[in-house]
């Protein structure tokens, strides 16, 4: 926590990762039943354990997350992980887990895994926490009693005790985490907007922790104590301990001056500084996405952002991009989360949409939408900053670029009659200075070169058929559509071309919509939302009867399915017909899998 010491220079010791991993997954009737197998299963030694409740898989669902079909039959769940160096023997210890709880009187459901599958199903434990409590006209949960752990062996009984107290509060709350070390998390609806609410607040966790300590626990397994624990520690060290803490802080921090009021000297109640309180009155202004996972409000949105600083990483994984490259606050997920929710608040940030601090803090975010799915709340900063935008240029012009990028794809079109032309026209010699200058392009990047034919005129020249005729009954469950995005229809389509190749080849009736249809990929970028909204509607509309037949749509690149997946979904939230196309939306390599798991090119 910082309360002694500033960590300078430290030594880790580096824990080998296995080279092959296998997972079995286990569905118990609930949680409790789960988490009574732990010690069972810590026998055998698996290098990972973690357990969640149906809840999440619920949430889930409700948000049309694929692969839930691979979560065994059940409420509670555990995800049991082997590894080794050697190829066989982590499957080996897995099927010995499987065969170990065969023989007992009420084993759970079990599924081995295979490499891919195992990869999904991560990727649904990862997203699970958020979703559980994401339902629409549920209350907003918050993380004020998390990261609590027993022993493995006591956890069946903690967790039934802990669910009791938060039902005698009305509290919902799904347990999830790492169940192999007692440690769970979870987020609960606290009701931390009212007076009383806040009360009931502070008297459930003095109970929690009671709780835990009667259990031999700790009150935080993982994340520390901070000021949402420090007056509870003394409940878990008692009185000698707790003054052995402090004397020892006076040794090492005589002023108190690090980190003060966090731990053991005279720390804060958890209730002090609350984010939100009773007074909390943010604005809630108008917005053109629904915002469906957070009741439909963007000051909820700006809620997701907890603080705990996951996108502020340089070395690993993709969020945040920005962050990584200029190490600032200001530039990562969390730093542009809070900026949005300070606008809301208008006290620090008083200039709400026209804010010029808010809308520097968006120019370098690359709306990559890397912490919409790495970061743990799901914060969806590319969305976020869309709506921003679309509004802050309601009172200022878009610049040149907004329009040369924003409409890439009619610039294409119209490139696409004399791509030559296009091309040599973008190269000369000053010309490209101009459009150089005139766009802000950094000078060692070349302007794209149009591809001589575009995809969709080489389906057309192949007779390949419309995708707005595609659905008609013979044949449907072999028919699939290829999206022509813009970037490879124009730009690079022999990717397009080589795709409907492998798609044929494995058995598949492809087409391509004939007319030029776009996502609006880039119009999110320079907050253009009409118009992409107009772009969508216009997909809706030219293959409505492909789509009401179910015929899946395979796109190549990414962008533009999260368009299909998401912002579709935000901008048309109760249309059956773009539900339907967000549900038949598939990258290829994921449509392969589950369409022709057998094909090999
Ligand atoms: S969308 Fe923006 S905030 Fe989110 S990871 Fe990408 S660059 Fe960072």
């Amino acid at each position: 926590e910082g309360t002694c010491v500033a960590v300078l220079e430290a030594k880790a010791r580096l824990i080998p990762s296995p080279q092959y991993r296998s997972l079995v997954g286990l569905g118990y009737r609930d949680a409790f039943a789960a988490a009574d197998h732990v010690p069972e299963i810590l026998a055998l030694e698996p290098i990972g354990l973690e357990g969640f409740e149906g809840a999440m898989i619920d949430g889930l669902r409700r948000k049309g997350a694929p692969n839930l079909e691979l979560i065994p039959e059940g409420r509670g769940y555990l995800l049991a992980e082997f590894g080794s160096n050697d190829p066989g023997t982590s499957e080996q210890r897995a099927r010995g887990l499987i065969e170990r709880l065969t023989r007992l009187p009420d084993p759970p459901n079990m599924r081995l895994y295979t490499k891919t599958e195992a990869k999904a199903v991560w990727r649904i434990r990862e997203s699970g926490p958020r979703a559980a409590g994401g339902g629409p006209g549920m209350p907003p949960r918050f993380e004020g009693w998390d990261d609590a752990s027993v022993a493995p062996d006591r956890l069946g009984p903690y967790l039934r005790e802990l669910r009791e107290l938060l039902d005698s509060y009305n509290y919902q709350a799904a347990y999830y985490g790492h169940f192999g070390h007692g440690c769970i998390h979870m987020q609960v609806s606290f009701d931390l907007f009212t007076e009383q609410g806040i009360r009931n607040y502070a008297e459930f966790i003095e109970r929690a922790a009671d709780l835990v300590v009667k259990y031999g626990g700790s009150l935080s397994g993982e994340h520390g104590d901070g000021q949402a624990r420090g007056a509870l520690l003394p409940k878990m060290f008692g009185p000698e301990l707790m003054q052995a803490f402090r004397d020892f802080k006076a040794v090492w921090d005589p002023q108190n001056k690090m980190n003060p009021h966090k731990a053991a000297v005279d720390p804060y109640a958890p209730t002090e500084n609350l984010r939100l309180g009773a007074d909390y009155k943010p604005q809630d202004p108008p917005t053109h996405f629904a915002f469906p996972d957070d009741q439909g409000s963007f000051a909820k949105a700006s809620l997701r952002c907890i603080g705990v600083g996951a996108c502020r990483k340089s070395t690993e994984g993709t969020m945040c991009p920005s962050y990584m490259a200029t190490l600032e606050e200001e530039h990562s997920t969390r730093g542009r989360a809070r900026l949005l929710w300070e606008m809301l608040q208008s006290e620090v940030v008083q200039d709400g949409w026209k804010s010029e601090q808010v809308k520097q803090a968006m120019d370098l975010c690359l709306s990559c939408k890397a912490c919409k799915s790495e970061c743990p709340t799901n914060v969806d900063l590319a969305t976020y900053r869309s709506e921003f935008l679309s509004h802050y240029y309601e009172t200022h012009s878009r610049p040149l670029q907004a329009y040369a990028f924003g409409m890439i794809d009619r610039w294409a079109r119209l490139a696409s009659v004399a791509p030559r032309l296009a091309n040599f026209a973008n190269n000369a010699p000053g010309v490209r200075q101009i459009l150089g200058s005139a766009l802000h392009l950094a000078p060692e990047r070349q302007i794209p070169r149009f591809a001589p034919q575009t995809f969709r005129q080489w389906a057309r020249r192949r007779r390949v058929p419309d995708a707005a005729m595609a659905g008609g009954t013979s044949n449907r469950s072999r028919q699939v559509i290829l999206w022509a995005d813009t970037f490879n229809n124009y730009f690079h389509p022999h990717t397009s071309e080589a795709a409907y190749e492998v798609l044929t080849h494995a058995g598949f009736e492809v087409s391509v919509p004939a007319g030029h249809l776009c996502c609006g990929r880039p119009l999110y970028d320079f907050g253009m939302i009409d118009r992409a909204q107009a772009y969508l509607q216009e997909i809706l509309r030219k293959l409505a009867g492909p789509i009401d037949a179910g015929v899946p749509i395979v796109v190549l690149e990414p962008s533009c399915a999260s368009v299909f997946r998401d912002e579709l979904r935000s901008l048309f939230p109760s249309d059956d017909r773009a539900e339907r196309l967000r549900k038949q939306t598939f990258v290829l390599s994921e449509f392969l899998e589950r369409q022709a798991p057998h094909y090999v090119p």
